[in-house]
Order: structure tokens, then sequence, then C-alpha cells
């Protein structure tokens, strides 16, 4: 007899659905996969069936309503593994900006009735709220990072954490480095590879959709930001973006802030 597929649900919590498109942009190795795999719940692709008990769930998106708590704490009961997609659902992504803002304030002078939105005090990653048992960081994950995942997964191998810096990756690809010969404040040597260093390829700054790569060197890379002639709040900026919630990321906004552009003169 055949050995049964193995199931999986891809759960959709706050976010704007681009990672879910890394698995319908698999093209034919979709239809592949299918032979091997049953979908059981991915909104994205018209399936419907969001308590279904699936051996894999995947997770797009921040957890940010009461909703999303509750969605993230159903899914964990209902799955043997889960595994989140994405820099919303690793780190709380772009939303976890308003953690850093008085959220009552900026919706009083938005929303003409601010009462009718029900959100959380903050955006936050969802391994903050349940066990997680693999994290696929990116903004969005690409189709290469899905593939090799799922390869691994069907294949019964450990799956392991990509956390090597994107420096390295830039430099196996010969491309010449942006802020050694243009002084850009790239975010390359904090970040976790994965992107095939597509900025720095175009001639632009990394701006981090991967989030802090193993043992990032957060403070010498601001102070070289410092030293390129970044002002602090320009150096909070460059941390407090995609991946502004997590810890490395935080703490050297926070600290940015709190410097005066005087005391860089001092
Ligand atoms: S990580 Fe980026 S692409 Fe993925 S759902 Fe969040 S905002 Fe969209
Ligand atoms: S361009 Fe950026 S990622 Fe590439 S080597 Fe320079 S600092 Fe590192």
């Amino acid at each position: 007899m055949a050995n049964p597929k193995l199931t999986l649900a891809v759960h959709k919590l706050t976010s704007c659905s681009g990672c879910q498109l890394a698995f319908l942009n698999q093209g034919p190795a979709l239809l592949e996969l299918l032979e091997e795999v049953a979908f059981l719940h991915f909104i994205e692709a018209g399936i419907e069936g969001p308590d279904q008990q699936v051996d894999v769930a995947f997770v797009e998106g921040s957890v940010s309503t009461p909703e999303d708590l509750e969605r993230a704490r159903t899914l964990r009961r209902n799955s043997r593994l889960v595994v989140t997609i994405g820099a919303c659902a690793t780190s709380g992504g772009i939303q976890a900006l308003r953690n850093m803002a008085d959220g009552p304030a900026w919706q009083a002078a938005i929303y003409a009735r601010p009462d009718f939105i029900d959100t959380l005090a903050t955006s936050t990653g969802v391994a903050e709220h349940i066990k997680v048992d693999f994290e696929l960081w990116g903004c969005p994950i690409t189709v290469e990072q899905m593939r090799h995942f799922l390869r691994q997964l069907r294949l019964g191998v450990q799956p392991r954490p990509e956390a090597e810096k994107l420096c390295m990756e830039c430099k196996r690809r010969q491309q010449v480095c942006v802020m050694v010969t243009r002084g850009a404040p790239c975010l390359g040597p904090v970040v976790r590879t994965g992107c095939g260093a597509l900025c720095p390829a175009f001639g632009r700054a990394c701006y981090g959709c991967f989030g802090p790569s193993e043992q990032p060197n957060c403070d010498s890379l601001a102070n070289r930001f410092a030293g390129l002639g970044l002002v602090p709040d320009d150096i909070a900026r460059r941390f407090a973006a995609i991946h502004s919630h997590s810890a490395p990321f935080r703490e050297q906004s926070r600290r940015w802030q709190r410097i005066d552009v005087r005391e860089l003169d001092e």
C-alpha cells in the first residue's frame, strides 16, 4: 500500500499574503509536490479547512489581533509541526513598527471611529505565543527556500536554519561591496542570507528583509554607520524596518534613538 500523503495547512494571520505566494509560485514543482502532500487548508489556493488536523502547519503573518492569537493556539493543537514563514510570522514584520509608537494615539488621529478597531497592544512573531518547530525568514520567503524545506521534509531530513551572514553570499557572488566603495549603509554584515544578495547586485545597500543573522555584531555595524556620517536617527531607522521587533535590531534602534547627534562630535 502506498504511503499516506503528508497533510499540510497554510494559515494566514495578519499579513499581506506575499509569503503564501511562494507556495503557488513553484510552478510545475507544485504539481509534483501534490503527488506526495495534501493541502487541507490553504485559503490563497481556495482550500478551506482551518480546523483540520495536519502533519505540518505553515503560518504566515504576525499575531496582531485577538483572532490571530486564538487561531495560533488552535492550529498548534491541530498540528504535529508548526513552521512560521516570513518576517511577519517570525518577528512581527513591518506591522511591529507600531510597537514603538503610541498605538491608541495613532488610531485616534487616523480613524473616525477608533473604538471599532480591535487589536492587541503589540504585533509580534508567532513564537512569542506558541511553540514553533521551524522558522523560514524573509520578506517574502523565496520559492527556493520553500522548495528546499519541503524537499527536506519529504526526505525526513532534519532541516537546518539558515544563519550565515549576507556578506558571505555577496562575496561568493563576487559583487562589489557598496559599503566599501560608496559608503552605503548596508545591513549585510548582520543580516541572514537567503535573497541571493539581491540589493547589492543592483548597487543598493541591504535593508534587512531576512532578519538578523546568527550572533550579529550590530553595535559594531551601527558605529560604522556613524563613521559613514549617518546621524543617530538615521541609524535607528536602518534597524527599525522589516524586522524592527527582532531582539538585536530592536535594541539597536532604541540605543540610537536615545543618542543626541552632538554626542558624536565629542
Ligand atoms: S513577510 Fe513580507 S511578504 Fe510575507 S506576508 Fe509579511 S509583509 Fe507579506
Ligand atoms: S555590499 Fe553589503 S552584503 Fe555585500 S559585502 Fe558589502 S556590506 Fe556585505
